[in-house]
């Protein structure tokens, strides 16, 4: 994987495997070694082990393993060069800055650049429109009535894109080309191809910004009844919907400096919250979070207050973001806001009519996730044992969710009690649970009862690490062919390869030639407490294997007799026959 010379070399070679997983693990010294609890099982004891030298771990109850970026692959769910930089920046490496390779990048970053600019220049034009022509200060008229000041209007640079239809499109189009134009967003073609227009229209506008600042993108609300009620850019080169968080780039810093974000709907929302003077809001622009939104998000805090849309299609982005976050670990609470009058109060509505200290006071009182799923449940009927049944469902996935034991058996016994339901049987139906999980999350280990044998084993380890003379020894193996029908056969075949090639291979470059099973044993194997080999040790284990060869040969010789006592062939069979016997004894 990591190309000598490259950077992904200079890295792993730099970084500190103990170093960079202290990082996800509680680690402790352990022997030779850096034990924890797998950060990829649940477990209640430590089967996860660093190597400081080899620069390597593994996990004895998974089979997880591998080296520091791979460690980082799996962690973050992300690609190889991601993990790399990852590694790189927890290292202090500076990471070189990506070259522009090709013409095709160097095309692609220019296009980039002028679609920012269309966005900009969008921005000015609606921004212009709202404060300058009578359409828009009837669209600003609208914005007071829905509370938003002029103050708020600029600071959010909400805008107005005119009924005109092509007004936008004649001021850009002497500037660009047609299929940028499109490609933007900001102007649609019509289904013959041959016209263009502006996508919104008789709508007010509100720019949506990636993380550094740059309108990306707009989010369009209709000023009348027009339908959809709001239309967003589509997807396009410079703007991914499950990328973005809105108002990202003003909250990242406060989101960072309080270590908790509070994650919203919509872009209303976000303002009504922001001007609320909590500045760590962010809107995930849909109705569901996606997994790239999180990760985004992690990368400024773990804590999160989760205050979407009280109605059914909320509820249940709630719950699908909840899933998510649990996942990545997030620390959640949720908010749900109290209906006002007959309205199911959204934050902006909730905060207009209730006002900001109300807010700020529900958001501090806003329970952790899992009283708000305990309470969603004993809003089922929990009168008889069917009902039960299912308000445990209902809870039951989001528990197996908490990576932490401790922290789920609490959450057990507050379910019994709240659901009013035998604690041993929650339990039991838990702890059933929890197993089941495990078994659909990870593959089980399948050496389990059918470990390598111990002369397997030194071998193993000898050809991988015995400076001294693993070359001869990987000679011997493959001369007198004495590995082969073992049961780490494909182990041994890919450390004799290495052994007797000139260039040095680490243990992971190994690793990564086998099949995912043969890659364990390896990696368990050097894992395991060892005293420095000697020649004499591996002559001896040589010798051992040899006896079994002998071993074998004897018993087809002896099977083939017996199939076929009065054979042509017999005479030689029973000559080979002696002649392996005094082998063995010999040997023995
Ligand atoms: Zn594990």
């Amino acid at each position: 994987m990591a190309e000598a010379g490259s950077f992904a070399d200079k890295v792993k070679n730099q970084a500190d495997i103990v170093r960079v997983i202290g990082e996800y693990v509680r680690l402790k010294k352990s022997g030779q070694n850096f034990t924890g609890l797998c950060p990829f099982h649940a477990e209640k004891t430590p089967s996860f082990a660093v190597h400081p030298v080899k620069q390597i771990f593994h996990c004895f109850g998974c089979g997880k393993g591998g080296d520091v970026f791979s460690f980082v692959m799996e962690m973050e769910k992300c690609p190889f060069p991601e993990a790399v930089k990852i590694v790189a920046e927890k290292c202090g490496i500076p990471v070189p800055r990506p070259k522009e390779r090709t013409p095709e990048e160097r095309k692609e970053n220019q296009q980039r650049a002028a679609l920012i600019e269309i966005h900009r220049e969008a921005q000015t034009f609606f921004v212009r429109q709202l404060e300058a022509t009578a359409e828009g200060k009837a669209a600003h008229a609208y914005l007071e009535d829905r509370g938003l000041n002029a103050e708020a209007i600029t600071k959010f640079g909400i805008g107005y894109a005119p009924s005109g239809g092509d007004t936008l499109l004649r001021q850009l189009k002497p500037k660009y080309p047609e299929k940028l134009l499109v490609e933007s967003g900001v102007v649609s073609r019509d289904q013959s191809g041959a016209r263009l227009f502006d996508r919104f229209r008789k709508r007010i506008t509100f720019p949506i910004a990636n993380e550094s600042g740059k309108i990306v993108a707009f989010g369009c609300r209709a000023l009348g009844d027009d339908m959809p009620k709001y239309l967003n850019s589509p997807e396009t080169p410079i703007y991914s919907k499950s990328n973005l968080l809105y108002h990202l780039d003003r909250a990242k810093d406060t989101i960072r400096r309080q270590d908790f974000a509070v994650l919203v709907e919509g872009y209303m929302d976000a303002i009504a919250v922001a001007r609320a003077g909590i500045a760590n809001v962010v809107a995930s622009c849909g109705t569901s979070l996606a997994e790239p939104q999180i990760k985004l998000l992690g990368r400024f805090t773990k804590r999160v207050i989760v205050n979407y849309d009280p109605d059914a299609a909320g509820q249940a982005a709630t719950e699908r973001s909840l899933t998510l976050l649990l996942e990545n670990d997030f620390e959640v609470k949720v908010l749900a806001l109290p209906a006002i009058g007959d309205k199911k109060a959204d934050p902006d509505l909730f905060i207009r009519e209730k006002g900001v200290d109300a807010y700020i006071k529900a958001l501090k009182e806003s329970p952790p996730y899992v009283d708000y799923l305990i309470a969603r449940a004993r809003q089922m009927d929990l009168t008889t044992g069917e009902g039960k049944r299912r308000a445990l469902n209902f809870l039951m996935p989001y528990v197996q969710k908490i990576p932490n034991q401790l922290l789920r058996s609490e959450w057990a016994t507050r379910i019994a009690q709240q659901l009013r339901i035998d604690e041993p049987v929650l339990r039991a139906a838990l702890n059933k649970s929890a197993t089941e999980r495990r078994s659909e999350v990870k593959v089980a280990p399948q050496l389990v009862g059918k470990p390598a044998k111990q002369i397997e084993r030194r071998l193993i380890r000898m050809l991988a690490e015995a400076e001294g003379f693993k070359k001869e020894l990987a000679q011997r193996l493959q001369l007198g062919r004495l590995y082969e029908g073992l049961e780490t056969e494909k182990v041994f075949a890919a450390l004799i390869v290495a052994g007797l090639s000139e260039e040095p291979m680490s243990a992971t470059e190994i690793g990564a030639n086998l099949e995912e099973r043969e890659r364990q044993v390896f990696f368990e194997i050097l894992f395991e407490d060892a005293q420095e080999p000697t020649w004499e040790e591996a002559e001896s284990c040589l010798e051992a294997l040899r006896r079994r060869q002998i071993e074998q040969e004897l018993a087809k010789v002896q099977r083939t007799i017996e199939a076929n006592p009065s054979g042509s062939g017999l005479r030689e069979l029973l000559e080979r026959k002696q002649e392996l016997m005094k082998q063995l004894a010999a040997s023995g």
